[in-house]
């Protein structure tokens, strides 16, 4: 059954609201925004057809998780549908639970599947119950002290303590040696609880220095799925994704077709439909794991874009109203309609200082002007002369992604653009981008999540 939307309500800020509401006006749709009393003046409120300030006696983060308020408003303003974005709401199966219980259809999976897949510990239950490889460790929640110890003697250090709700790089404590363990158990318990709600911690082997590849999948409602490729985000610092490519050209044909049947299977096994991204880390022996899923759009969608052809955001909305994947609105007839076409990277340019530890950095950008052209797409959040860069959200500004032939091309399309980048007023991570793009070890692409943090001139 189609249901067509006349109107979708964004329950995101910055960057990604804007790609949202692109996506739906071009689609026809009128776009709601919300904001927060703290982005009064952000940008992404002017690109929405209409906006409704939430959360006035919240703070700067709790405004954009007030659920019932933004219900409300949906409801009032006759809205069909809410697309969550990333972070925020969008990996909160009650909230998307709470959309359908009021006729608002949430553009994402189904809250049942989000809650199987969500959660780092039940989705790992499922990759073994199926046979996907896991990191050696364990499935379930591990509550004192004395169990950690056995389980860490057994999968022998360096371990790796994870938050089963983490995300972006956070809630994560590596362990080296026993020693350490008591004290950073106890931590790692009480950071998941403040940080993530639950005190729910598991723990694994942490590789030595493997690629984080992860799979783009794209399913419809009746239960057709194919994946787009992959990524390659293994340019991070501490667990974050700083640069991101696709195709990953540097692992093998055969692990990633393995790769790709795993990630459909997953998504199989938990019924799951809309975009979503299944991540695996591979070894230097060419093992490959499952880490995590996440059921949501991600930062670094844009790239599989390029690649591919494929507008993931538009099918996402597409997809929530009922069309499917070989429709003509959507024109995936099979898996080998889908093809990989040249190469594309993702850089984040960010309000952060590279030279301070890379601390967040505010105050009024007095210049800002960026450089597009052939082969270079800008997905911007609030950068513009004249903007106040506030201590409140992330720091994330603009997304520099570049399309080229070559990997060696798309390198310098990346190079160039960010060349002509002037922002005066605030610091930025832009020179520490260029030495990293510059690099030889990046450019062979046979480097491993460690590369940032063992790589101190790329800081200078
Ligand atoms: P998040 O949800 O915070 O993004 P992930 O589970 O996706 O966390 O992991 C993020 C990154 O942390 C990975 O890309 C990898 O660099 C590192 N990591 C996670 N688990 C392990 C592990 N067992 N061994 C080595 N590195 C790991």
């Amino acid at each position: 059954m189609i249901k067509n939307f006349k109107k979708v309500l964004v329950a995101n800020r910055g960057e990604i609201a804007i790609r949202i509401f692109r996506a739906c006006h071009e689609l026809g749709i009128r776009t709601v925004g919300v904001y927060s009393k703290e982005d009064k003046y952000s940008l992404f409120r002017s690109k929405a057809d209409e906006s409704y300030l939430i959360g006035e006696n919240k703070g700067p983060i709790e405004a954009y998780l007030s659920m019932e308020e933004i219900i409300d408003i949906a409801k009032r303003k006759n809205v069909d549908a809410i697309h969550p974005g990333y972070g925020f709401l969008s990996e909160n199966h009650e909230f998307a639970k709470m959309c359908e219980e009021n006729g608002i259809t949430f553009i994402g999976p189904s809250y049942e599947s989000m809650q199987k897949i969500g959660d780092k510990i039940n989705s790992k239950k499922i990759a073994k119950q199926i046979k996907v490889p896991v990191i050696p460790g364990v499935d379930y929640p591990i509550e004192d002290i004395s169990k950690a110890k056995q389980i860490c003697s057994q999968i022998g250090y360096p371990v790796i303590l994870k938050a089963s709700n983490g995300g972006g790089g956070r809630g994560m404590r590596i362990i080296y040696k026993e020693e350490d363990l008591e004290l950073e158990f106890d931590r790692a318990l009480s950071e998941a609880e403040k940080a993530f709600g639950k005190a729910v911690i598991f723990i694994e082997k942490y590789l030595d220095n493997p690629k984080h590849i992860e799979v783009q999948i794209l399913g419809d409602k009746y239960g057709n799925i194919v994946h787009l490729y992959e990524r390659d985000c293994s340019v991070q610092r501490r667990h974050q994704k700083i640069i991101e490519y696709a195709p990953a050209f540097s692992v093998s044909q055969q692990i990633k077709n393995k790769i790709y049947e795993d990630a459909l299977r997953l998504a199989k096994q938990s019924g799951y439909y809309n975009a979503g991204t299944v991540e695996f880390l591979v070894d230097r022996q060419g093992n490959y794991y499952f880490i995590e899923m996440n059921p949501r759009i991600q930062v670094e969608h844009t790239v599989t874009e390029m690649v591919t052809g494929i507008d993931i955001v538009q099918s996402q909305i597409l997809i929530a109203q009922g069309y499917s994947l070989d429709s003509d609105k959507i024109n995936i007839k099979s898996q080998e309609d889908i093809k990989v076409n040249g190469y594309s990277i993702q850089c984040r340019i960010t309000t952060e200082d590279p030279k301070n530890n890379f601390m967040p950095d505010t105050g009024k950008i007095n210049l800002y002007r960026t450089g597009s052209g052939f082969g270079i797409r800008l997905d911007g959040g609030n950068g513009f002369t004249g903007v106040h860069i506030t201590p409140y959200y992330d720091s994330l500004l603009v997304k520099t992604i570049s399309w080229d032939r070559s990997f060696d091309g798309a390198i310098r399309k990346s190079l160039r653009s960010i060349s002509e980048l002037r922002i005066r007023g605030v610091k930025t991570n832009v020179g520490f981008l260029i030495n990293v793009l510059n690099h030889p070890v990046f450019k062979s692409g046979n480097f491993h999540t460690n590369f940032l943090d063992q790589t101190p001139e790329l800081f200078d």
